[in-house]
């Protein structure tokens, strides 16, 4: 066990990184931080920062060497990053979790999918282009509509565009310079779920059963606890969330998400750390995904099923503080309506400033109507 009063570092000083270093900090571990920014979401909660780019190996050793164990908040961390945390992972001066090779496969699409086709996670049918040539060869097996996706460095929909024809996807491949995308089919999903589950060292898992999302904008609005699914679908995804974290050998928190399509569950992609879908559990579980995280990031067990509440979490997003301020703070006093601000220091249309837990019972979108 890694024991409190030690330094942990985490990659990334946003809201994922701040809940994380919130439960971390709690229980007497000192947390570093390392990101771009100065004043970030983490530092105002207590997290020491380490200021660099991704690409400063300079920097970014300086903070290796000041923490004992790393984890991250998120996927899209260059290689050479990757290369050197690993060297100090190899040398035993650092403990890694989840490993690098869990963060390769998530921040690379068709790694991700290949992977999820290697261990027989059905998937949408894909195609990953490097060249023109590559689309020579697959252009009539391509099903339209169809997404273009960027390969690397996509989150939230960036670096994704729908195409109902040949000749738009030409269009859009020839202004492509280099070409490093998948094309996948489009999906007329009845419903988006996730699963959040998280593996110790030993083996031992623990998961939250399945939650519905609805994304707004490529964004994710609004998620259900439970997801309102039939039981042998949430035995299913449960079940391909176990395969894939045992597959990746990979130790601590991961989300995998899905598209529902009649009786059928399509693997979308997966976040090798705790995921805005799994938001809820911070108020509708007696334990969070971070906790999680820090648990199985320094060998915490946990002996104990999780004790969960129906809970609805919405996402607030910089239009919604520019536009709706008082509404949401009409909320507070309801303590139905748990909310949790991340201290981001511009409000801008599409960037997630917080959100709010409902966990009155009634486990509907109702519950915001008022709000949004
Ligand atoms: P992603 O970046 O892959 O998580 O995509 C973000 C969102 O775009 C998903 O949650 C879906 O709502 C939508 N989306 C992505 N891929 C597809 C697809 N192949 N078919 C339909 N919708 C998609």
């Amino acid at each position: 066990m890694i024991k409190p009063g030690v330094n942990l570092g985490i990659l990334g000083s946003g809201q994922l990184g701040r809940m994380f270093t919130q439960v971390a900090t709690k229980w007497g571990y000192n947390v570093c931080c390392y990101s771009p920014q100065k004043n970030s979401p983490a530092g105002k909660v207590g997290a020491i920062e380490f200021v660099g780019e991704y690409t400063n190996q300079i920097q970014l050793e300086k903070f290796l060497n000041s923490i004992d164990a790393l984890t991250f908040e998120f996927e899209n961390i260059p290689l050479p990053a990757l290369e050197l945390i690993q060297k100090h992972v190899d040398s035993n001066v650092l403990v890694c979790r989840p490993s690098t090779n869990s963060i390769m496969y998530a921040q690379n699409r068709t790694k991700e999918k290949s992977f999820f086709r290697e261990i027989e996670l059905p998937t949408t049918k894909f195609f990953s282009l490097q060249s023109w040539d590559d689309y020579a060869k697959i252009q009539n097996e391509i099903d339209y509509p169809c997404v273009l996706k960027m390969n690397t460095f996509g989150y939230d929909g960036k670096g994704q565009t729908k195409f109902s024809s040949k000749e738009e996807l030409e269009e859009e491949l020839k202004i492509l310079n280099p070409i490093d995308v998948i094309v996948e089919s489009f999906v007329e999903f009845d419903k988006e779920i996730s699963v959040i589950i998280a593996q110790f060292l030993d083996g031992n898992i623990i998961f939250y059963p399945p939650v519905e999302n609805v994304h707004k904008n490529h964004i994710l609005d609004t998620t259900i606890y439970p997801a309102n699914i039939p039981q042998n679908i949430s035995d299913l995804a449960i079940k391909y969330a176990t395969k894939l974290i045992r597959s990746l050998n990979h130790v601590g928190v991961l989300c995998l998400e899905f598209f529902v399509e009649g009786d059928r569950l399509i693997c979308n992609e997966f976040a090798p750390r705790p995921h805005n879908s799994g938001h809820f559990s911070l108020d509708g579980a007696n334990i969070s995904q971070f906790e999680l995280q820090l648990r199985t990031l320094c060998d915490i067990p946990l002996n104990q099923e999780l004790q969960l509440k129906p809970c609805v979490m919405k996402n607030l997003l910089g239009e919604d503080l520019l536009q709706k301020a008082d509404n949401i703070l009409n909320f507070i006093p309801d303590p139905n309506y748990r909310l949790h601000f991340y201290q981001k220091n511009t409000a801008k249309t599409g960037r997630k400033m917080g959100h709010i837990n409902y966990i009155g019972g009634d486990i509907s979108l109702k519950a915001f109507e008022d709000l949004l």
